[in-house]
């Protein structure tokens, strides 16, 4: 009911009366009143007239629940969302429930309390990012789980693009991605499997969508900060998750080799020399490319090595 109240005053863009809502909805005036009332208290700011009705001034920049239900066109994807204020992590929430959830549910939160990087570094993550994690479930054995890596980061660098071509967005290998050399999302993949079957995987994608400079590292940045204008969380959601769910069913459907090609027009990794420090030996060489299995090929001096995403950093 709320959304379809909401529809009816966005088509509108002015005063509609509660008798033309209710007649159009077939509940009672004092029915569309109470679900105005409620949609005020999730934050939409609405005027009301007497003679005139509700006109819708403005919508919260909040993801909102039965907003993406609304809008969003998925077949995986975001059947089920989750929506928190506040977790420690949207990975640690969307474990404790994997096993019971369908492929393809998300948690979404605007804030995280302990949000984690690879190698247990912390990922900064004040209001103003947004934090979702994909719960996956496919019929893959556990040593190609990095592939959904390299399905985030494509269907984020491409969403984010569409969103803005100007942005030019770029994926640094395994796990990033950047804009102009500054760091806008990172992803974090974690697999839960037995020897040969995955239980499930969890995919987590932080991004620093209208945080300011001074809550960022001085290496991140913000779609905000790039685009000089406030992102609407929703709209960005929608076009993530759209993407995600086109992307993660070329997957399903055995197309991993579009993918990384894909994967390799969007990489601001290949043909650059980088430095990859592990645990215990570091290599300097060319990023020549990355394997069916999201590994990355190094060229050091003239031998070819490995580079598999677990334990290292890249710079
Ligand atoms: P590196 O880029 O150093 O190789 P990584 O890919 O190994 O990092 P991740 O696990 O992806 O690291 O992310 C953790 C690192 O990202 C942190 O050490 C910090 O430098 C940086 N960082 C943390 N939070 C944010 C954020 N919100 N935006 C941008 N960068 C962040």
């Amino acid at each position: 009911m709320k959304s379809k109240i909401l529809e009816i005053l966005e088509n509108k863009g002015n005063y509609v009366s509660g008798e033309e809502i209710s007649k159009e909805i077939g509940i009672s005036r004092a029915a569309v009143w109470k679900h105005v009332k409620k949609l005020r208290e999730l934050g939409y700011e609405i005027d009301s007239k007497t003679n005139e009705g509700y006109k819708l001034i403005r919508s919260p920049d909040r993801p909102v629940e039965f907003e993406l239900e609304r809008m969003l066109d998925t077949k995986i994807i975001g059947k089920k969302i989750l929506f928190f204020e506040e977790v420690d992590s949207t990975n640690n929430k969307a474990k404790q429930i994997a096993l019971e959830e369908n492929d393809g549910t998300v948690v979404v939160s605007e804030m995280q309390t302990s949000g984690r990087g690879r190698r247990g570094r912390e990922w900064h993550s004040p209001k103003g990012g947004v934090y979702v994690s994909f719960i996956l479930k496919p019929n893959i054995p556990p040593e190609k789980a990095p592939q959904l890596t390299l399905v985030s980061s494509l269907a984020l660098v491409e969403s984010l693009n569409a969103m803005n071509n100007g942005l030019n967005a770029k994926i640094k290998w395994p796990n990033d991605v950047l804009i102009r050399g500054k760091k806008v999302s990172g992803i974090l993949t974690e697999l839960s499997a037995d020897m040969e079957k995955i239980n499930y995987i969890v995919v987590g994608v932080g991004v620093n969508l209208n945080t300011d400079q001074n809550n960022l590292p001085e290496t991140g940045t913000s779609l905000k900060l790039e685009m000089k204008k406030d992102v609407s969380v929703n709209l960005f959601l929608k076009s993530f998750l759209e993407k995600y769910d086109s992307v993660y069913q070329k997957y399903l459907d055995g197309d991993i080799n579009q993918i990384i090609k894909l994967w390799k027009d969007n990489s601001d990794t290949l043909g650059k020399n980088v430095k990859i420090i592990g645990i215990n030996e570091t290599y300097e060489g060319l990023a020549k490319d990355i394997d069916e299995n999201g590994a990355l090929i190094l060229q050091v001096d003239n031998k070819e090595i490995k580079v598999y995403s677990g334990d290292v950093s890249l710079r």
